[in-house]
């Protein structure tokens, strides 16, 4: 069997032009969609990954505003300047970027981020909204996996899908959302066992662990479609998902690779997720149920 590539970059030109598509409609009510990206770092890869952000941003008629409070900010100024953003009519969707400075905890700060503002799915109330089936933003990253399933017809209904990687802005929600569509989902973590226990009666595995080569060809069955989620940075600076590829080839139908694979999807999703924001905080405030 060869193994098929799922490239992300079509997608993304897709989903990036959709939202430019609503920027493009909102222009018409006089209104230009913001979307705020909070960083405190000064790690270089973060501050390339925003200008991306922002490069794409403004390719799709949308504002970027970055908000760079230096390494050294505080939980205290970072959570005021959430809570103001929060409460500004002129920013549609708000990120708090990551790392944060040592001793900073993202946790304790996400929950200053307006929910129709959390374009990114960080908020607890967020999450805890997809378990119940609330309409909200699912974490950028956890959508971009359904939307390439959906993207190249991969049915999950009635199928086992086992996620590797239980963490809040990943592994959790991707759960809830192939819940959903009605998958049979296992969860895998550190301390879960063998994953080939798991892995090879999986027809979908999707690993978001962080870790180079954790799933080799003998974890999966021939047929299984693999998605990888996974970013990790060589010493050689070569970027790397967590699926050793070359193990994987002849076995798995479908493999997504890194790079050019889940994280193009997602950059594209944040943009169409503060579109989609803009739109609605616009609906509520010609309806009267803003804020
Ligand atoms: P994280 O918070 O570190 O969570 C990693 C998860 O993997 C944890 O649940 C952990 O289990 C599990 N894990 C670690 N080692 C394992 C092992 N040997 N066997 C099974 N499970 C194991 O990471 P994250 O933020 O979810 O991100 C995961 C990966 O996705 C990273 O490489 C990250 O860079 C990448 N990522 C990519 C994008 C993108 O757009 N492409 C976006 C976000 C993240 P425990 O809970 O037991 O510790």
């Amino acid at each position: 069997m060869s193994t098929t590539l799922l490239p992300g970059r079509n997608l993304a030109k897709l989903i990036q032009q959709k939202a430019h598509d609503q920027a493009r409609d909102l222009e018409t009510e006089g209104l230009r969609p913001t979307l705020a990206v909070v960083v405190a770092t000064d790690d270089g890869s973060t501050h390339w990954y925003v200008r991306s952000i922002e490069r794409a941003a403004e390719s799709a008629g949308i504002n970027c505003r970055i908000v760079d409070l230096g390494h050294g900010a505080t939980g205290q100024v970072l959570a005021s300047v959430l809570k103001d953003l929060s409460a500004e009519p002129s920013v549609n969707g708000i990120i708090l970027q990551t790392p944060l400075p040592p001793g900073v905890d993202a946790d304790g700060l996400v929950g200053h981020i307006a929910p129709e503002k959390d374009i990114d799915g960080a908020n607890p109330l967020s999450l805890g909204r997809l378990a119940v089936g609330q309409a909200s933003f699912a974490p950028a990253t956890a959508r971009a996996v359904t939307e390439i399933l959906d993207h190249f017809d991969i049915p999950v209904a009635g199928r086992n899908v086992v996620v590797i990687g239980r963490s809040g802005v990943v592994g959790k929600p991707l759960s809830l959302l192939l819940l959903e569509r009605d998958a049979a989902v296992t969860v895998c973590h550190s301390r879960s066992g063998p994953l080939e226990k798991y892995t090879r009666t999986a027809d979908v595995v999707v690993v978001a662990a962080g870790r180079t080569g954790l799933l080799n060809g003998r974890h999966i069955s021939s047929g299984a479609v693999v998605i990888d989620v996974g970013t990790n940075v060589l010493p050689d600076g070569t970027l790397v998902g967590d699926v050793d590829e070359a193990s994987v080839q002849g076995i798995a139908a479908a493999l997504t690779p890194v790079p050019g694979g889940v994280g193009s999807v997602t950059t594209s999703l944040l943009l169409l997720h503060t579109t989609e924001a803009a739109r609605e905080q616009s609906r509520a405030l010609v309806l009267g149920t803003a804020g």
